[in-house]
């Protein structure tokens, strides 16, 4: 029967927030839509939260997990260059095994689907005669500001950032320069040349599919659907499949923050954390301890060594430096919130503390994995942007579903101080303001639920992937030999767990 499923070979660039939505992703694609999935994990300095997802994430979910080591490690990584500059070139350096080991494969993948750091494998999939797709695992909303840059791009002679009025992209709400990642509107930088090519690359995509649903971002979609809109410049068809976020997986063992949990009434708890690599500056990692005191509710926080100058510095190291948390915080206060704090160093497991019935708050970096995390869950948000495209995410958590607060000014402009941040916690954890949120994010969580279920938007969306790569296996399966390949299938890619190309 394998031979007859179509086989999808999933592309994940580093980075657990890109790693996190594909490993979803795959395991959908077996588990409701009956596909053979390979999914390669180009591989970096692996951190011990990254094995253990790995490790999770293989049998009996997800047989075919393959580790793409980086050709010739010097092409990367510069630790002066950007974090975008660093992922592009660990997904290149990975491109020569991940030819090396489709072409092993006695017959191809039907379809290679990419994130959007790795569309410049698509090369690949047109050398094997294979369908490609990119997996925005972000909003519609960043798809379409993508997307558009083109056409932004003819209309500013020197800098988009000096735009004076918000762009009006269409089926979305005006985007004000202010909530875009800066670099982005830089012609100067090289992440605008990036996003630039990133943008040309995903017009030629056979599909999009964004982890997003249609009640979500209709608008966004409908645009994306419409030849007069922004149909004409993505081209291929959009797929809302999400929200694809990570299952509450039971824990056997013991674990000191979700037994901490276990003890706390039911949405007590605000949860702090910046995502797999957020940190903050020692002035506003002291101003948040301040904060979180004052504001005399119970808090978990997963807490990283102060960064001064990069908001991003743990993205490819989530779970280095446990050491010495006291010397960077306030004088006692870890003896003096011992009864109502959970600090846990680096990483936590936030799916679980997301779903936990105790928690009733996050302050978050809008990271989109955890905004639908928090979504799913039911669970309203303080909104605390850091980088990429998190200030849109903000703007959208909060002027357009009403499902987050935010500080006055964005913690990328400036320190957020102890007293608007136990205003904002408490606003959130007992007023009634915090309640008419919490009552807007319970809808969302249920119209998640439905768009995954059976005959949901998402589920029906995902199911017409399905069908074009039917389509195209019944008329293309076919072994390598009679294509572009005489060699084997690779021993590495059948019955194996975690398996390294090398
Ligand atoms: N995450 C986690 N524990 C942590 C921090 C992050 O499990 O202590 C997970 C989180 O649940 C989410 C992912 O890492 O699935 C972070 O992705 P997101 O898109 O939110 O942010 P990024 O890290 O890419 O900025």
């Amino acid at each position: 029967m394998e031979g007859t499923k179509p086989h999808a070979a999933l592309l994940a660039s580093p980075g657990m927030g890109h790693l996190i939505p594909v490993l979803e992703l795959g395991k959908r694609l077996i588990t409701h839509h009956g596909f053979q999935v390979t999914v390669f994990v180009v591989a970096t300095e692996v951190s011990p939260a990254q094995s253990l997802l790995l490790q999770q994430a293989t049998t009996p979910h997800l047989p075919n997990l393959v580790s793409l080591p980086v050709v010739n490690d010097s092409i990367l990584v510069d630790p002066e260059a950007s974090v975008l500059e660093q992922l592009l070139s660990m997904v290149r350096g990975s491109l020569p095994r991940l030819r090396s080991a489709i072409s092993a494969m006695k017959v191809p993948p039907t379809v290679l689907i990419v994130d959007m750091f790795g569309l410049e494998a698509f090369k690949i999939a047109n050398e094997f005669e294979m369908l490609k797709y990119v997996y925005i695992t972000s909003n519609a909303w960043f798809l379409a500001f993508t997307a558009y840059l083109p056409v932004l791009d003819k209309l500013v002679e020197t800098k988009c950032s000096d735009l004076q009025e918000p762009t009006r992209i269409p089926g979305c709400k005006p985007l004000w320069v202010e909530h875009v990642f800066e670099p982005v509107l830089d012609i100067k930088n090289e992440m605008y040349h990036a996003y630039m090519r990133m943008a040309v690359e995903i017009t030629m995509a056979d599909g999009v599919l964004v982890n997003t649903w249609e009640n979500l971002e209709h608008p966004t979609l409908a645009a994306m659907r419409d030849d007069k809109l922004l149909g004409q410049i993505v081209k291929a068809p959009v797929y809302p499949v999400g929200p694809l976020t990570r299952p509450i997986e039971p824990t056997d063992s013991e674990n000191g923050v979700l037994d901490w949990l276990g003890m706390q009434p039911s949405e007590s708890v605000i949860y702090v954390s910046f995502g797999s690599g957020g940190t903050l500056s020692a002035k506003q990692t002291t101003e948040l301890a301040w904060g979180l005191e004052l504001s005399r509710q119970n808090f978990v926080w997963v807490i990283r060594p102060p960064m001064d100058d990069d908001a991003a510095a743990a993205l490819f190291t989530s779970a280095d430096g446990r050491d010495g948390i006291a010397e960077y915080l306030p004088d006692g206060f870890l003896e003096r919130t011992k009864k109502v704090g959970c600090v846990v160093p680096m990483w936590a497991p936030q799916a679980q503390i997301l779903g936990h019935p105790s928690v009733g708050g996050f302050i978050t970096h809008c990271g989109w994995n955890s905004t639908l995390e928090s979504m799913v869950n039911g669970v309203p948000m303080i909104a605390w942007p850091l980088y990429a495209e998190q200030k849109m995410n903000a703007v959208m958590l909060t002027e357009e579903l009403g499902v987050a607060i935010r500080p006055n000014v964005f913690p990328t402009k400036g320190v957020v101080g102890r007293e608007e941040i136990a205003t904002m916690v408490r606003r959130l954890m007992e007023d009634s303001e915090g309640n008419a949120i919490r009552a807007k994010v319970k809808e969302l969580k249920y119209s998640a639920e439905k768009a995954l279920s059976k005959g949901g938007s998402s589920y029906t969306s995902l199911s017409h992937v399905v069908m074009d790569c039917q389509m195209m296996s019944r008329s293309s399966q076919q072994p390598l030999d009679n294509r572009t390949s005489t060699n084997p299938p690779s021993p590495s890619l059948k019955g194996m767990h975690l398996t390294t190309v090398r």
